[in-house]
């Protein structure tokens, strides 16, 4: 097997010569992989959430 270069796409860190069986592959460690899916799934989390409901100025038309 043959080792390759890899980029972190977390915190951009270069590795030579990673085994192409690293288990983190492409980053450069479990947490920066946990890391990156922490930060995706919070960005769809919010991007995901409904407006809030803008109903005091309509309540306040109604009385
Ligand atoms: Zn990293």
């Amino acid at each position: 097997m043959r080792a390759v270069r890899i980029v972190c796409p977390t915190c951009k860190k270069v590795l030579e010569d990673v085994p192409p069986d690293f288990p983190p592959r492409p980053f450069c460690s479990p947490r920066c992989k946990l890391s990156d899916l922490d930060n995706w799934l919070s960005e769809r989390y919010v991007t995901s959430q409904p407006l809030p409901p803008a109903g005091f100025d309509e309540d306040e038309h109604l009385h």
